[in-house]
């Protein structure tokens, strides 16, 4: 696509990979076939094809209004016309660079501000979450079922003495997860101790929350943070960075990109994210081990939007699913988001809700069990009305530990 940018950005780093990313897309539209947000409200401006040219025409010099504001804001950024594109255009990192833009020129309403502020400051600090889910918790049958419904159910954790391994490999303990999923976590310890391996936790925010809500500042000092505290790990001999939300481990990935003109960062940022492994690339070369356990046990597996569309290991978590005995059920429109993709859900409730709804029943087609997935988001948002339990899918492979 032709693209003239204006004086404010042309030239600039930030301006230049804009620029490229531009000029890959052709216009095609092929992307809006798998766009949930355009089948959803049938609007062009509501798709990729769309948003790239919002964004075209603010970085071209255009003022952005609230209405290219909240068409920015209703992308989940699920990435799904990524998969689709033909032409390899990288609508995130766009993305990412025309919000930048928007948000320092169209000012939010002071409530919109209040809400994101306010999930910032709840969810990237686990003991301030924990204190509120210990108050909130005793309260659920008196609060508004919107609220009741977002509060995971406490989890039963099984602390196990932790073995001496000459092998060890860093895990993520992750803001949200550590207080509302913590047995995800200890199924990959013993699934680890399984192949070999100690485990050392990392604590910290991987900075995804602040970034996605429009405080790129704080999301990039958080980031800062963890790749320094990850670094001393890996040069004091750990072998590998292993995450289990998706969710984080898909910004993890685009640290990269998003240092790339900041050295020293750059490099450093490079160097975690070549650290970083999704739970299923230890596990599939050691399957066997796992071999039966799921005893033909019908589930369905939710793909996060961050495993298939950004990290691209949906397609090895089934395999190895499958390999250990589950009975995976078919499920339509698996490319779909559930519609939880961090604050989303609070930002973009009725959407979201829509999203969730079309999901659920796409899952359930099959009659499963239970329900896997492989993010935090998506696990608490789909347990909020799902009808069977949901789980991290590392579960499924110690379910003698958690699952009921
Ligand atoms: S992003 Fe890709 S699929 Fe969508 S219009 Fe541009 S070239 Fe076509
Ligand atoms: S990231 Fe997802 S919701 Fe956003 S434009 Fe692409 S397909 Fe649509």
């Amino acid at each position: 696509m032709e693209t003239h940018l204006a004086d404010f950005i042309r030239g600039t780093p930030e301006g230049n990979e804009a620029e490229a990313i531009l000029r890959a897309c052709v216009h095609c539209g092929f992307c809006t076939a798998t766009c949930p947000t355009y089948q959803l409200l049938g609007d062009e401006l509501d798709g990729p094809r769309g948003r790239i040219y919002l964004i075209k025409r603010v970085l071209e010099g255009e003022t952005p209004t609230a209405i290219t504001a909240q068409h920015l804001d209703r992308c989940p950024t699920c990435r799904a016309c990524e998969t689709t594109c033909p032409s390899g255009v990288r609508y995130a990192r766009l993305a990412d660079i025309g919000r930048a833009v928007v948000e320092r020129q169209v000012p939010r309403s002071w409530h919109a501000r209040l809400r994101r502020t306010g999930i910032r400051w709840l969810f990237t600090h686990p003991w301030r979450l924990r204190f509120i889910l210990a108050l909130l918790r005793p309260l659920r049958p008196l609060l508004p079922v919107r609220i009741a419904e977002k509060l995971p159910a406490r989890q039963r954790l099984l602390l196990q003495p932790a073995l001496p391994h000459p092998r060890q490999l860093l895990v993520l303990e992750g803001c949200v997860q550590s207080v509302a999923t913590p047995v995800t976590n200890a199924a990959l310890t013993r699934v680890l101790e399984r192949l070999g391996c100690g485990t050392q936790s990392i604590a910290g925010c991987c900075g995804a929350l602040a970034w996605h809500t429009g405080a790129q500042d704080q999301g990039r000092a958080r980031m800062r943070g963890l790749i320094t505290r990850v670094e001393d790990r890996l040069q004091a001999g750990a072998e590998a960075f292993v995450v289990t939300a998706s969710g984080c481990a898909a910004m993890i990935g685009d640290y990269p990109d998003i240092f790339r003109h900041e050295p020293p960062w750059a490099e450093r940022a490079q160097r975690v994210a070549a650290a970083l492994r999704d739970p299923s690339e230890l596990i599939a070369p050691a399957v066997e081990h796992w071999a039966g356990i799921g005893a033909g046990k019908r589930i369905a597996f939710h793909a996060p939007c961050t495993l298939q569309h950004a990290l691209h290991h949906a397609a090895a978590v089934e395999t190895i699913l499958a390999r250990a005995g589950y009975l995976l059920t078919p499920v339509p429109e698996a490319h779909l988001c559930c519609g939880s993709a961090g604050s989303y859900s609070l930002t973009q409730p009725e959407i979201s809700e829509a999203l969730r709804t079309r999901k659920l029943a796409a899952l359930t087609s099959g009659a499963p069990m239970f329900i896997a997935t492989a993010n935090v988001g998506c696990e608490l948002h789909l347990a909020a009305r799902a009808a069977v339990p949901v789980c991290h899918w590392l579960e499924l492979l110690e379910p003698a530990n958690s699952l009921p």
